[in-house]
């Protein structure tokens, strides 16, 4: 990658005011927000929650690699397939999954739960996945002239979040540089072409309503209606009502936001395992439930206690399309990935027998280990122990939504501090180490300005109908959705947005 030692530029006092200005009035005007933290904005200033703030976006779109791009762009579909495969072959997610259930109570609940409905029998065959692979540039590092290539950090199939903020400030950024926020020179490399617009808002919308119709209208003559089921409070909720938003508009399709611990209380199952909703705010009324799109339920602190397990399982039994169900849901676990990745594993061509199209799935792939006792496991134990070879490597649990992993230096403290019995419970994966560049993040009303670190992300749709529970399946619908950008200061290991360490971001193509 060509580096671009001038950008972003060092800006006069008056030309950043500039770009400052317009930058916050236009994230407000279009809905680039969050509810702001309390430390932020404290609760006495704002007892009715009513204030919004920019959200955290860097001020220039960051340099990206326009073959980097274009390959994580050429490998969504695949992806699509590749995971809705994994999720339709539950056998083979039986044996990934029964490596975890003995030391990891999270995933054996949410395999109980598949369990109790298959025994009763899914009256569900369609499935709708909107998944993002997240992605980092990746050069040899033995060859500096060779050509960069994306390497896969993880892949999501539950709550990919950012898709309604990342269409806006790709947006945002357009916008500054038509305004001419952005100074002509030594910023050459900034031009509507370099600037892709990010689809995701109408890519995520169209997956929802495709499964909305696909179910189909209420035999029992019931109005319709797609469940966001999400977190309380949420902070990142615009991200979430843009998409809403638009498939009420472009689709007509009724949406309501279900907290994730009030699915038994305001939803039932009918005599069919229909999922009939009444809202709070119109108790008497009933909606017949065709989606359930989650933005929560991924994470073992939402589940307090048995009323929110039975409030999933209610879910999981009942006749709504999952996005995504608990077999979808576990196909993203790391541990799959990680079997997926293992050097020589013979695993890709069980879900993609195309030789062509599995190899460029696999050129994605960056080293992943078990950590079990397995011959692959006794050599990444033996990596993650010593210090000297540690530090080139991040150990993650079976979790998902920031904050969870060790990196580096800290992997071999952690592995004395944990039960040898738990370290199957984790993955060791390679860390991709990025080219350095510099942006500013604005984020909280504060600039900072440094090195910083980009990851891609690629939303894919898929709707898929399970045909035999054993990996046989009709795809019906298959698309990219868009891109997002996620860049962190180079400091921190951690690049969660919501979770406080990132901001949002768009790609400048180089
Ligand atoms: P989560 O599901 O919690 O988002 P991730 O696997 O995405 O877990 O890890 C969280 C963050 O850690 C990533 O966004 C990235 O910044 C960093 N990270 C994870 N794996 C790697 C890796 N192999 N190389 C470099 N950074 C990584
Ligand atoms: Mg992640
Ligand atoms: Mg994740």
């Amino acid at each position: 990658m060509a580096t671009y030692p001038e950008y972003p530029p060092d800006q006069s006092d008056e030309e950043q005011k500039y770009l400052l200005t317009s930058l916050k009035d236009w994230s407000i005007a279009h809905g680039l927000a969050v509810r702001p933290t309390t430390t932020y904005v404290s609760a006495e200033i704002d007892p009715s929650g009513a204030l919004a703030t920019t959200a955290p976006v860097t001020l220039f779109p960051s340099l990206f690699p326009r073959v980097c791009f274009e390959q994580a762009k050429s490998v969504a579909q695949d992806y699509n397939e590749l995971y809705s495969a994994i999720a339709s072959d539950e056998e083979w997610l039986k044996q990934t999954v029964e490596e975890l259930v003995d030391i990891d109570d999270f995933i054996a609940q949410l395999w109980k739960v598949h369990l109790a409905v298959k025994q009763q029998g899914y009256v569900q065959p369609l499935n709708l996945g909107l998944f993002r692979s997240d992605y980092m540039v990746h050069t040899d590092p033995a060859n500096a002239q060779s050509r960069p290539c994306v390497k896969q950090v993880e892949f999501n199939t539950i709550a990919s979040s950012f898709g309604g903020l990342s269409t806006q400030v790709s947006a945002l950024h357009k916008y500054l540089f038509t305004v001419g926020a952005y100074p002509e020179a030594p910023l050459s490399v900034i031009s509507d072409a370099a600037l892709p617009e990010s689809t995701s808002v109408p890519g995520l919308a169209m997956g929802m309503a495709k499964a909305h119709e696909a179910y189909g209208p209420s035999k029992d003559g019931l109005a319709t209606c797609v469940l966001f089921l999400v977190q309380d409070p949420e902070r990142n909720v615009f991200d979430q009502r843009h998409v809403e938003y638009v498939l009420n508009k472009n689709y007509g399709v009724k949406t309501f936001r279900l907290p994730f611990g009030k699915v038994l209380n305001d939803t039932k199952l009918d005599a069919d395992r229909k999922l009939v909703y009444s809202p709070p705010h119109a108790p008497s009324k009933q909606f017949e439930v065709t989606l359930v799109y989650f933005r929560a339920g991924y994470s073992p602190a939402e589940y307090q206690n048995q009323r929110d397990w039975d409030g999933r399982l209610q879910i999981e039994r009942s006749a709504a399309i999952k996005c995504p169900s608990i077999l979808t849901q576990l196909a993203g676990t790391k541990k799959v990935q990680q079997v997926l990745a293992t050097p020589h594993s013979p695993h890709l061509k069980r879900f993609l027998p195309d030789e062509a199209r599995a190899a460029e799935l696999l050129k994605t792939f960056a080293p992943i280990y078990p950590m079990d006792k397995s011959e692959a496991g006794e050599e990444a134990r033996k990596l993650a122990q010593d210090p000297e070879t540690a530090v080139r490597y991040v150990l993650k649990p079976q979790r998902e939504g920031g904050g969870n992993n060790v990196y580096r230096k800290a992997i071999p403290r952690f592995l004395k501090d944990t039960p040898e019995t738990h370290w199957p419970a984790h993955i060791l994966m390679e860390m991709i180490e990025p080219p350095a560049q510099s942006n500013v993040i604005f984020r909280n009303g504060e600039l900072q300005k440094g090195g910083v670190i980009c990851e891609l992300g690629i939303y894919g749709a898929c709707l898929w109908r399970d045909e035999d529970g054993k990996g046989k399946r009709e795809i019906l619908e298959n698309f990219e959705a868009g891109y997002l950008l996620r860049t962190k200061g180079c400091g921190s290991e951690e690049g969660g947005v919501a979770a406080g360490f990132g901001s949002v971001d768009s790609a400048c193509l180089i």
